[in-house]
């Protein structure tokens, strides 16, 4: 018997966790809320369908567990889906190769310290010699998270977290909710949002509805860390191994809002996770204009220290270091990502 019981989510006097006309669709990313939510439907008699949005960008860890975690709860296979760019290549080049614009771009001079000496706007556009670096890149490499940055040109940052969009919430509506909304279902998605992770999600409903026939549904949204921890628990069910690595978060390797303390930990255990995305750095910036782009912002770190290696080592800095986080006050903006509770 579970000892949280599932917020009711009764409309017009119907169940809808329970209508036969209802499909459930818990967003199941392998992290602790996750794991809370699959254990608090199976026990509480639900029928759902557990979906995994693989970003391109997990630790196989992760990947490993979400695929085996019905075997260990005996409760539904999580369907694993990934977004597919490889149609968008051709409207890139397209576009790329027509593009005739002017543009305004700020032109930063500096020092030989690596400081900024000034900043000018300027009008630039692309020149022959960007376009064919760029159009003799840009194609689809088959992983859905590089294949996203090089059609950008650019990596997600905190600022602009395009990854949770493009990478899990609209493959989940266009693969899964979809098909089902169009047989006529009325689509219940379980979110693992939980209040006491930031203000802003402290103000989400329980449920409310985006219309279209969706429902968005937050279960735990009233439950700690330690109450998900402990239904695992409960169950005999062993959370994420990555946690017991250092890791807050399951999501992402790294995520763009990764803490300093966590990239430590990742460029310390798993520095072949490093060395992919200074590669991906490298592939990226040859599909972009500008040929310089980095897994995280350079003004996160004041302009000085670009490029994840140089990010991994400033990470790993203690007392005497540049100790401040350059991270912490952004992990939750609004842009990012857990509003869908799709990223741990
Ligand atoms: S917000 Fe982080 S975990 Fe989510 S898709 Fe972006 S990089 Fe991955």
């Amino acid at each position: 018997m579970s000892q949280f019981s599932l917020p009711d989510l009764s409309i017009g006097g119907v169940d809808l966790l329970r209508s036969a006309n209802t499909q459930n669709v818990l967003s199941f990313s392998g992290g602790k809320d996750s794991v809370a939510m699959y254990l608090l439907a199976m026990e509480n008699d639900i029928d759902f369908l557990p979906v995994c949005a693989d970003t391109g960008n997990e630790h196989e860890i992760t990947m490993d567990y979400v695929r085996d975690f019905h075997r260990h709860t005996g409760g539904p296979e999580v369907r694993i889906i990934k977004a597919d760019f490889s149609g968008d290549f051709a409207h890139r080049r397209m576009f790329i190769a027509n593009d005739r614009r002017v543009k305004k771009q700020r032109v930063v001079k500096r020092n030989e310290d690596g400081s900024i000496k000034n900043g000018s706007v300027k009008p630039v556009r692309f020149t022959n010699k960007q376009k064919r670096r760029m159009l003799e890149n840009l194609h689809p490499s088959g992983n859905p998270f590089l294949d996203l940055m090089m059609i950008k040109g650019r990596f997600a940052s905190t600022k602009a977290a395009f990854c949770t969009e493009r990478l899990k919430r609209d493959p989940i509506i266009e693969q899964v909710y979809f098909p089902f909304i169009d047989a006529g279902k009325i689509v219940v998605s379980w979110q693992g949002v939980r209040a006491e992770e930031s203000p802003r999600r402290a103000k989400y409903p329980i449920y409310d509805s985006p219309g279209g026939g969706v429902w968005n549904y937050r279960p735990i949204h009233q439950l700690t860390s330690t109450d998900v921890f402990s239904i695992a628990k409960r169950h005999g069910i062993e959370p994420n191994p990555l946690y017991k690595m250092g890791m807050g978060r399951v999501g992402c390797m790294p995520c763009v809002n990764c803490k300093k303390d966590e990239l430590s930990e990742i460029a310390l255990r798993f520095p072949e996770h490093i060395e992919r995305i200074a590669e991906w750095e490298w592939i990226v910036s040859l599909c972009g204009r500008n040929n310089n782009a980095t897994f995280f912002h350079a003004s996160k770190t004041g302009g000085s220290i670009t490029g994840i290696n140089g990010v991994a080592e400033w990470s790993r800095t203690g007392k005497g270091g540049r100790t401040f986080d350059l991270f912490k006050d952004t992990a939750d903006s609004a842009s990012c990502s857990s509003a869908y509770g799709l990223c741990d």
